[in-house]
Protein backbone atom coordinates (compact mmCIF):
# COMPACT_ATOMS: atom_id res chain seq x y z
CA UNK A 1 0.00 0.00 0.00
CA UNK A 2 2.05 3.46 -0.95
CA UNK A 3 1.19 6.23 1.35
CA UNK A 4 0.08 9.39 0.18
CA UNK A 5 -2.04 12.08 1.00
CA UNK A 6 -4.90 10.19 -0.83
CA UNK A 7 -4.79 7.55 0.52
CA UNK A 8 -4.90 9.21 3.98
CA UNK A 9 -8.48 10.63 3.06
CA UNK A 10 -9.78 8.13 1.80
CA UNK A 11 -9.12 6.32 4.69
CA UNK A 12 -10.55 8.83 6.67
CA UNK A 13 -13.25 9.15 4.91
CA UNK A 14 -13.92 5.01 4.92
CA UNK A 15 -13.42 4.62 9.09
CA UNK A 16 -9.73 3.48 8.61
CA UNK A 17 -10.93 0.07 8.07
CA UNK A 18 -9.01 -0.35 4.82
CA UNK A 19 -5.04 -0.01 6.25
CA UNK A 20 -3.40 -3.46 5.50
CA UNK A 21 -0.28 -4.10 7.76
CA UNK A 22 2.72 -2.54 7.78
CA UNK A 23 4.61 -5.89 6.95
CA UNK A 24 3.44 -9.84 6.72
CA UNK A 25 5.20 -12.14 9.81
CA UNK A 26 6.40 -14.91 7.60
CA UNK A 27 7.58 -18.42 8.92
CA UNK A 28 11.26 -18.99 8.38
CA UNK A 29 11.83 -20.92 5.48
CA UNK A 30 14.14 -23.58 4.94
CA UNK A 31 17.34 -21.71 2.73
CA UNK A 32 17.68 -18.22 1.59
CA UNK A 33 20.28 -16.28 -0.22
CA UNK A 34 20.98 -13.90 2.59
CA UNK A 35 19.85 -13.52 6.16
CA UNK A 36 20.81 -10.20 7.80
CA UNK A 37 21.39 -11.04 11.60
CA UNK A 38 20.01 -8.39 13.63
CA UNK A 39 16.44 -6.78 13.10
CA UNK A 40 17.69 -2.81 14.00
CA UNK A 41 18.47 0.23 11.92
CA UNK A 42 21.34 -1.42 10.02
CA UNK A 43 20.00 -4.78 9.49
CA UNK A 44 16.72 -3.18 7.98
CA UNK A 45 18.60 -0.74 5.58
CA UNK A 46 20.48 -3.69 4.23
CA UNK A 47 18.19 -5.67 3.90
CA UNK A 48 15.99 -2.83 1.89
CA UNK A 49 19.43 -1.83 -0.09
CA UNK A 50 20.01 -5.36 -1.16
CA UNK A 51 16.24 -5.51 -2.67
CA UNK A 52 15.95 -2.00 -4.45
CA UNK A 53 19.62 -1.51 -5.04
CA UNK A 54 20.87 -4.83 -6.24
CA UNK A 55 18.12 -7.00 -6.88
CA UNK A 56 18.53 -9.49 -3.75
CA UNK A 57 15.42 -10.02 -2.77
CA UNK A 58 15.76 -13.92 -1.15
CA UNK A 59 16.97 -12.26 2.20
CA UNK A 60 15.55 -12.69 5.99
CA UNK A 61 16.32 -10.33 8.57
CA UNK A 62 15.72 -12.63 11.84
CA UNK A 63 15.69 -10.82 14.67
CA UNK A 64 15.81 -11.46 18.82
CA UNK A 65 13.04 -9.50 19.85
CA UNK A 66 10.84 -7.34 18.19
CA UNK A 67 12.11 -4.63 14.87
CA UNK A 68 13.65 -1.58 16.65
CA UNK A 69 13.83 -3.17 20.29
CA UNK A 70 17.61 -2.22 20.57
CA UNK A 71 19.22 0.93 19.48
CA UNK A 72 17.16 1.89 17.16
CA UNK A 73 14.45 2.64 19.31
CA UNK A 74 16.51 3.83 22.17
CA UNK A 75 18.78 6.33 20.52
CA UNK A 76 18.56 10.21 21.03
CA UNK A 77 17.54 10.92 17.21
CA UNK A 78 20.88 12.84 16.40
CA UNK A 79 21.59 12.60 12.85
CA UNK A 80 24.67 14.71 11.94
CA UNK A 81 27.86 14.84 9.22
CA UNK A 82 30.19 16.77 11.30
CA UNK A 83 33.13 14.55 11.57
CA UNK A 84 36.61 15.54 11.08
CA UNK A 85 38.82 12.61 9.57
CA UNK A 86 38.96 11.69 5.81
CA UNK A 87 37.88 7.92 6.47
CA UNK A 88 34.92 9.28 8.39
CA UNK A 89 33.39 12.80 6.67
CA UNK A 90 32.26 10.90 3.11
CA UNK A 91 30.49 8.28 4.72
CA UNK A 92 28.68 10.58 6.83
CA UNK A 93 27.87 13.09 4.70
CA UNK A 94 26.30 10.44 2.30
CA UNK A 95 24.46 9.04 5.32
CA UNK A 96 23.40 12.57 5.18
CA UNK A 97 22.58 12.65 1.60
CA UNK A 98 20.51 9.83 2.05
CA UNK A 99 18.68 11.26 5.07
CA UNK A 100 17.72 14.11 3.33
CA UNK A 101 15.61 12.03 0.65
CA UNK A 102 14.39 8.92 2.75
CA UNK A 103 11.02 9.62 3.24
CA UNK A 104 10.52 10.31 -0.68
CA UNK A 105 12.52 7.13 -1.05
CA UNK A 106 10.76 4.61 1.07
CA UNK A 107 7.28 6.16 1.20
CA UNK A 108 6.99 6.51 5.23
CA UNK A 109 6.86 9.82 7.60
CA UNK A 110 10.46 8.96 9.50
CA UNK A 111 10.20 13.03 10.71
CA UNK A 112 13.37 13.95 9.58
CA UNK A 113 14.25 17.45 11.15
CA UNK A 114 17.41 19.49 9.97
CA UNK A 115 16.78 21.55 12.79
CA UNK A 116 20.66 22.01 12.66
CA UNK A 117 23.38 20.86 15.49
CA UNK A 118 25.21 23.39 17.27
CA UNK A 119 28.72 22.58 19.27
CA UNK A 120 29.36 24.80 22.03
CA UNK A 121 32.99 25.62 22.86
CA UNK A 122 34.25 26.85 26.25
CA UNK A 123 37.72 28.02 25.67
CA UNK A 124 40.42 29.38 22.82
CA UNK A 125 41.91 26.11 22.67
CA UNK A 126 38.37 24.15 21.98
CA UNK A 127 37.41 27.41 19.43
CA UNK A 128 40.65 26.36 17.51
CA UNK A 129 39.62 22.53 17.26
CA UNK A 130 36.66 23.22 15.98
CA UNK A 131 37.53 25.93 13.64
CA UNK A 132 39.99 22.96 12.16
CA UNK A 133 36.66 20.28 12.61
CA UNK A 134 34.61 23.08 10.19
CA UNK A 135 37.37 23.84 8.25
CA UNK A 136 37.67 19.87 7.28
CA UNK A 137 34.15 19.38 6.79
CA UNK A 138 34.05 22.66 4.14
CA UNK A 139 36.85 21.13 2.58
CA UNK A 140 34.96 17.61 1.87
CA UNK A 141 32.16 20.17 0.76
CA UNK A 142 30.10 19.61 3.92
CA UNK A 143 28.39 22.32 5.89
CA UNK A 144 29.62 23.81 8.66
CA UNK A 145 29.33 27.55 10.07
CA UNK A 146 31.82 29.02 13.19
CA UNK A 147 29.44 31.41 15.17
CA UNK A 148 30.33 33.89 17.95
CA UNK A 149 28.62 34.57 21.34
CA UNK A 150 25.89 36.50 20.18
CA UNK A 151 24.86 34.48 17.27
CA UNK A 152 24.94 31.53 20.01
CA UNK A 153 22.89 33.74 22.21
CA UNK A 154 20.13 34.48 19.85
CA UNK A 155 19.53 30.86 18.92
CA UNK A 156 19.73 29.66 22.57
CA UNK A 157 19.23 32.50 24.76
CA UNK A 158 18.26 30.45 27.59
CA UNK A 159 21.56 28.72 28.36
CA UNK A 160 24.23 29.79 31.06
CA UNK A 161 27.06 32.40 29.05
CA UNK A 162 28.53 33.35 32.09
CA UNK A 163 29.26 30.53 34.05
CA UNK A 164 32.01 30.82 35.96
CA UNK A 165 34.08 28.07 35.17
CA UNK A 166 32.79 26.99 31.70
CA UNK A 167 31.63 30.54 29.44
CA UNK A 168 29.99 29.96 25.81
CA UNK A 169 32.72 31.18 23.87
CA UNK A 170 30.69 30.39 20.69
CA UNK A 171 29.89 27.01 18.79
CA UNK A 172 29.75 25.70 15.60
CA UNK A 173 26.89 24.90 13.50
CA UNK A 174 25.89 22.15 10.98
CA UNK A 175 22.16 23.74 9.76
CA UNK A 176 21.90 20.19 7.55
CA UNK A 177 22.24 17.97 10.95
CA UNK A 178 18.96 17.71 13.04
CA UNK A 179 17.22 14.50 14.08
CA UNK A 180 14.74 12.01 12.64
CA UNK A 181 12.36 9.77 14.58
CA UNK A 182 13.94 6.54 15.44
CA UNK A 183 11.30 3.76 15.85
CA UNK A 184 9.57 5.57 12.53
CA UNK A 185 12.97 4.61 10.50
CA UNK A 186 13.03 1.21 11.76
CA UNK A 187 9.59 0.91 10.77
CA UNK A 188 10.02 2.78 7.18
CA UNK A 189 12.83 0.59 6.56
CA UNK A 190 11.24 -2.87 7.14
CA UNK A 191 7.97 -1.89 5.30
CA UNK A 192 10.17 -0.64 2.32
CA UNK A 193 12.04 -4.25 2.82
CA UNK A 194 8.87 -6.17 2.95
CA UNK A 195 7.33 -5.28 0.23
CA UNK A 196 10.58 -6.00 -2.03
CA UNK A 197 10.25 -9.56 -0.92
CA UNK A 198 12.39 -9.98 2.21
CA UNK A 199 11.25 -12.03 4.94
CA UNK A 200 11.47 -10.25 8.68
CA UNK A 201 11.12 -12.28 11.26
CA UNK A 202 10.67 -11.72 14.14
CA UNK A 203 11.38 -13.61 17.84
CA UNK A 204 13.87 -15.74 16.31
CA UNK A 205 17.20 -15.59 18.07
CA UNK A 206 20.86 -16.62 16.57
CA UNK A 207 22.24 -19.18 18.29
CA UNK A 208 24.72 -20.34 16.31
CA UNK A 209 26.99 -19.92 12.95
CA UNK A 210 27.63 -22.78 10.76
CA UNK A 211 30.38 -22.80 8.43
CA UNK A 212 32.16 -25.98 6.31
CA UNK A 213 35.26 -25.96 5.22
CA UNK A 214 35.94 -22.23 5.78
CA UNK A 215 32.61 -21.31 4.45
CA UNK A 216 29.26 -19.79 6.29
CA UNK A 217 26.37 -22.48 5.12
CA UNK A 218 23.57 -20.73 7.89
CA UNK A 219 22.71 -19.90 11.22
CA UNK A 220 21.22 -22.13 13.95
CA UNK A 221 18.15 -20.50 15.42
CA UNK A 222 15.41 -20.47 18.37
CA UNK A 223 13.36 -21.38 15.40
CA UNK A 224 15.26 -24.44 13.23
CA UNK A 225 18.40 -24.16 11.23
CA UNK A 226 18.24 -21.55 8.20
CA UNK A 227 20.50 -22.07 5.19
CA UNK A 228 22.60 -19.29 3.62
CA UNK A 229 24.84 -18.45 1.40
CA UNK A 230 25.67 -15.36 3.00
CA UNK A 231 25.12 -13.93 6.52
CA UNK A 232 25.49 -10.26 7.33
CA UNK A 233 25.80 -9.54 11.22
CA UNK A 234 24.14 -6.07 11.97
CA UNK A 235 23.55 -6.76 16.14
CA UNK A 236 25.19 -3.62 17.46
CA UNK A 237 25.50 -4.50 21.27
CA UNK A 238 25.61 -7.94 20.72
CA UNK A 239 28.56 -7.96 17.94
CA UNK A 240 30.84 -9.66 20.20
CA UNK A 241 28.77 -12.42 21.25
CA UNK A 242 26.98 -13.55 18.10
CA UNK A 243 30.59 -13.08 15.83
CA UNK A 244 32.27 -15.25 19.17
CA UNK A 245 29.69 -18.07 17.49
CA UNK A 246 31.63 -18.19 14.56
CA UNK A 247 34.98 -18.31 16.01
CA UNK A 248 35.74 -14.66 15.82
CA UNK A 249 37.44 -12.38 18.39
CA UNK A 250 36.40 -8.81 17.85
CA UNK A 251 37.86 -5.52 18.97
CA UNK A 252 34.60 -4.37 20.67
CA UNK A 253 33.33 -3.94 23.76
CA UNK A 254 29.95 -3.41 25.16
CA UNK A 255 29.19 -0.36 26.93
CA UNK A 256 26.16 0.70 28.62
CA UNK A 257 24.42 4.52 27.32
CA UNK A 258 21.58 5.75 28.66
CA UNK A 259 18.97 8.44 27.63
CA UNK A 260 16.45 11.01 29.30
CA UNK A 261 13.20 12.57 28.71
CA UNK A 262 11.18 15.60 30.45
CA UNK A 263 7.91 15.85 30.50
CA UNK A 264 5.98 17.96 27.72
CA UNK A 265 7.36 21.41 27.39
CA UNK A 266 5.72 24.10 24.82
CA UNK A 267 8.55 24.90 22.15
CA UNK A 268 11.73 25.88 23.90
CA UNK A 269 14.65 24.74 21.67
CA UNK A 270 14.50 24.51 18.21
CA UNK A 271 17.71 23.15 17.66
CA UNK A 272 20.25 20.33 19.28
CA UNK A 273 22.68 21.72 21.81
CA UNK A 274 26.24 19.98 22.78
CA UNK A 275 27.61 21.04 25.74
CA UNK A 276 31.68 21.44 25.12
CA UNK A 277 32.56 21.19 28.91
CA UNK A 278 31.26 17.93 29.74
CA UNK A 279 29.31 15.18 27.65
CA UNK A 280 26.07 16.63 27.56
CA UNK A 281 23.46 17.25 24.82
CA UNK A 282 19.74 18.46 24.21
CA UNK A 283 17.24 18.47 22.00
CA UNK A 284 13.27 18.67 22.23
CA UNK A 285 11.08 16.05 20.46
CA UNK A 286 8.18 17.08 18.48
CA UNK A 287 5.80 15.78 21.25
CA UNK A 288 7.23 18.38 23.70
CA UNK A 289 9.85 16.13 25.43
CA UNK A 290 13.51 17.77 26.41
CA UNK A 291 15.74 14.47 25.15
CA UNK A 292 19.00 14.34 26.52
CA UNK A 293 21.83 12.25 27.26
CA UNK A 294 25.76 12.39 28.30
CA UNK A 295 28.59 9.83 28.51
CA UNK A 296 29.03 5.81 28.71
CA UNK A 297 27.90 4.06 31.93
CA UNK A 298 32.21 3.59 31.87
CA UNK A 299 31.81 -0.11 32.53
CA UNK A 300 30.88 -3.21 30.25
CA UNK A 301 27.31 -4.91 30.55
CA UNK A 302 25.16 -6.26 28.02
CA UNK A 303 22.12 -5.33 30.58
CA UNK A 304 19.98 -2.44 28.84
CA UNK A 305 19.59 -0.17 32.18
CA UNK A 306 22.19 2.15 33.61
CA UNK A 307 23.52 3.38 36.97
CA UNK A 308 22.13 6.06 39.57
CA UNK A 309 25.91 7.88 39.44
CA UNK A 310 25.86 8.34 36.00
CA UNK A 311 22.29 10.13 36.11
CA UNK A 312 24.31 12.41 38.18
CA UNK A 313 26.88 13.27 36.56
CA UNK A 314 23.95 13.66 33.35
CA UNK A 315 21.68 16.68 35.90
CA UNK A 316 25.37 17.98 36.84
CA UNK A 317 25.78 18.77 32.82
CA UNK A 318 22.51 19.91 31.97
CA UNK A 319 22.60 22.27 34.96
CA UNK A 320 26.00 23.54 34.51
CA UNK A 321 24.74 24.71 30.81
CA UNK A 322 21.10 25.57 31.11
CA UNK A 323 20.20 26.07 34.67
CA UNK A 324 16.64 26.57 34.02
CA UNK A 325 16.28 22.52 33.55
CA UNK A 326 16.48 22.20 37.23
CA UNK A 327 12.57 22.88 37.54
CA UNK A 328 11.83 20.62 34.49
CA UNK A 329 10.85 17.16 35.65
CA UNK A 330 12.08 14.06 34.08
CA UNK A 331 9.81 11.10 33.35
CA UNK A 332 11.87 8.80 31.73
CA UNK A 333 15.47 7.32 31.20
CA UNK A 334 17.01 4.11 29.58
CA UNK A 335 19.86 2.43 28.75
CA UNK A 336 21.30 0.82 25.40
CA UNK A 337 23.85 -1.42 24.88
CA UNK A 338 27.04 0.02 22.53
CA UNK A 339 29.21 -1.99 20.34
CA UNK A 340 32.53 0.26 21.00
CA UNK A 341 35.24 -0.04 18.78
CA UNK A 342 38.92 0.87 19.84
CA UNK A 343 39.23 3.16 17.78
CA UNK A 344 35.29 4.43 18.10
CA UNK A 345 34.85 4.24 14.29
CA UNK A 346 32.78 1.45 12.55
CA UNK A 347 33.88 -1.76 10.98
CA UNK A 348 31.88 -2.90 7.61
CA UNK A 349 34.00 -5.79 6.11
CA UNK A 350 34.72 -9.28 5.26
CA UNK A 351 35.38 -11.56 8.53
CA UNK A 352 38.17 -14.65 8.01
CA UNK A 353 34.76 -16.77 7.47
CA UNK A 354 33.86 -16.11 3.52
CA UNK A 355 30.20 -15.29 3.03
CA UNK A 356 30.00 -14.17 6.49
CA UNK A 357 30.04 -10.01 6.42
CA UNK A 358 30.38 -7.88 9.84
CA UNK A 359 28.49 -4.16 10.58
CA UNK A 360 29.74 -3.28 13.93
CA UNK A 361 31.98 -0.99 16.17
CA UNK A 362 28.49 1.75 15.65
CA UNK A 363 29.72 3.05 19.66
CA UNK A 364 27.04 6.18 20.39
CA UNK A 365 26.51 7.60 17.00
CA UNK A 366 25.46 4.89 15.01
CA UNK A 367 21.78 6.10 14.25
CA UNK A 368 23.18 9.12 11.91
CA UNK A 369 24.63 5.72 10.15
CA UNK A 370 21.88 3.66 9.51
CA UNK A 371 21.13 4.85 5.96
CA UNK A 372 24.88 5.05 4.74
CA UNK A 373 25.42 1.90 6.88
CA UNK A 374 22.70 -0.06 5.12
CA UNK A 375 23.87 1.14 1.84
CA UNK A 376 27.43 0.29 2.42
CA UNK A 377 26.85 -3.03 3.72
CA UNK A 378 24.43 -4.25 0.50
CA UNK A 379 27.27 -3.33 -1.54
CA UNK A 380 29.37 -5.25 0.56
CA UNK A 381 27.36 -8.30 0.41
CA UNK A 382 26.33 -8.27 -2.73
CA UNK A 383 29.55 -7.25 -4.67
CA UNK A 384 31.98 -9.06 -2.27
CA UNK A 385 33.74 -6.00 -2.41
CA UNK A 386 33.71 -3.04 -0.21
CA UNK A 387 31.70 -0.02 -0.81
CA UNK A 388 34.46 3.15 -1.46
CA UNK A 389 32.90 5.25 1.04
CA UNK A 390 33.02 2.39 4.01
CA UNK A 391 36.34 1.56 2.25
CA UNK A 392 38.52 2.76 5.77
CA UNK A 393 36.11 0.67 7.85
CA UNK A 394 38.33 -2.50 7.67
CA UNK A 395 38.16 -5.22 10.66
CA UNK A 396 42.09 -5.48 10.02
CA UNK A 397 42.73 -2.10 10.88
CA UNK A 398 43.68 -2.79 14.45
CA UNK A 399 46.08 -5.47 13.11
CA UNK A 400 47.67 -2.98 10.70
CA UNK A 401 47.25 0.21 13.11
CA UNK A 402 45.20 1.89 10.43
CA UNK A 403 43.24 3.63 12.36
CA UNK A 404 40.46 5.73 12.35
CA UNK A 405 40.97 7.71 15.66
CA UNK A 406 38.18 10.65 15.09
CA UNK A 407 38.33 11.15 19.28
CA UNK A 408 42.09 10.97 19.73
CA UNK A 409 41.73 8.55 22.74
CA UNK A 410 43.08 5.59 21.29
CA UNK A 411 42.29 2.35 22.72
CA UNK A 412 39.83 2.97 25.43
CA UNK A 413 36.10 2.82 24.30
CA UNK A 414 34.93 3.88 27.85
CA UNK A 415 36.59 7.55 26.36
CA UNK A 416 35.04 7.73 23.09
C1 LIG B 1 20.81 6.06 24.71
C2 LIG B 1 21.36 6.06 23.33
C3 LIG B 1 21.46 7.26 22.63
C4 LIG B 1 21.98 7.27 21.34
N1 LIG B 1 21.96 8.43 20.63
C5 LIG B 1 22.37 8.46 19.35
C6 LIG B 1 22.22 9.64 18.58
O1 LIG B 1 21.67 10.64 19.04
N2 LIG B 1 22.70 9.65 17.31
C7 LIG B 1 23.30 8.56 16.76
O2 LIG B 1 23.75 8.62 15.62
N3 LIG B 1 23.40 7.38 17.45
C8 LIG B 1 22.93 7.31 18.72
N4 LIG B 1 22.99 6.13 19.44
C9 LIG B 1 23.61 4.95 18.81
C10 LIG B 1 22.70 4.20 17.86
O3 LIG B 1 21.43 4.01 18.43
C11 LIG B 1 23.31 2.83 17.49
O4 LIG B 1 24.67 2.99 17.12
C12 LIG B 1 22.59 2.16 16.33
O5 LIG B 1 21.19 2.15 16.56
C13 LIG B 1 23.11 0.73 16.17
O6 LIG B 1 22.62 0.07 15.03
P1 LIG B 1 21.22 -0.73 14.96
O7 LIG B 1 20.15 0.30 14.86
O8 LIG B 1 21.25 -1.69 13.87
O9 LIG B 1 21.26 -1.46 16.38
P2 LIG B 1 20.13 -2.21 17.19
O10 LIG B 1 18.81 -1.53 17.07
O11 LIG B 1 20.65 -2.45 18.56
O12 LIG B 1 19.99 -3.58 16.37
C14 LIG B 1 20.65 -4.77 16.68
C15 LIG B 1 19.59 -5.84 16.79
O13 LIG B 1 20.21 -7.11 16.85
C16 LIG B 1 19.38 -7.94 17.63
N5 LIG B 1 20.15 -9.11 18.05
C17 LIG B 1 21.19 -9.14 18.93
N6 LIG B 1 21.62 -10.41 19.09
C18 LIG B 1 20.85 -11.18 18.26
C19 LIG B 1 20.80 -12.57 18.00
N7 LIG B 1 21.64 -13.44 18.60
N8 LIG B 1 19.87 -13.04 17.12
C20 LIG B 1 19.01 -12.20 16.50
N9 LIG B 1 19.01 -10.86 16.74
C21 LIG B 1 19.92 -10.36 17.61
C22 LIG B 1 18.97 -7.03 18.77
O14 LIG B 1 17.82 -7.50 19.46
C23 LIG B 1 18.75 -5.72 18.06
O15 LIG B 1 17.39 -5.50 17.71
C24 LIG B 1 22.46 6.06 20.74
C25 LIG B 1 22.33 4.87 21.43
C26 LIG B 1 21.77 4.84 22.70
C27 LIG B 1 21.61 3.54 23.42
Amino acid sequence: MRYSVFSLVANALSGDRFWTPVWREPAPKAAYEVVIVGGGGHGLATAYYLAKEHGVNNVAVVEKSYLGSGNAGRNTTIIRSNYLLPGNIPFYEWSMKLWEGLEQDFNYNAMVSQRGVLNLFHSDAQRDAYVRRGNAMRLHGVDAELLDRDQVRAIAPFLDFDNSRFPIQGGLVQRRGGTARHDAVVWGYARGADSRGVDLIQNCEVTGIRAESGRVIGVETSRGFIRAKKVGLAVAGHSSRVAAMAGLRLPIETHVLQAFVTEGLKPLINTVVTFGASHFYISQSDKGGLVFGGDLDGYNSYAQRGNLPLVEDVMEGAMALWPGLGRIRVLRHWGGVMDMSMDGSPIIDRTPIEGLYLNGGWCYGGFKATPASGWCFAHLIANNEPHPFAAAYRLDRFATGHLIDESGHGAQPNLH
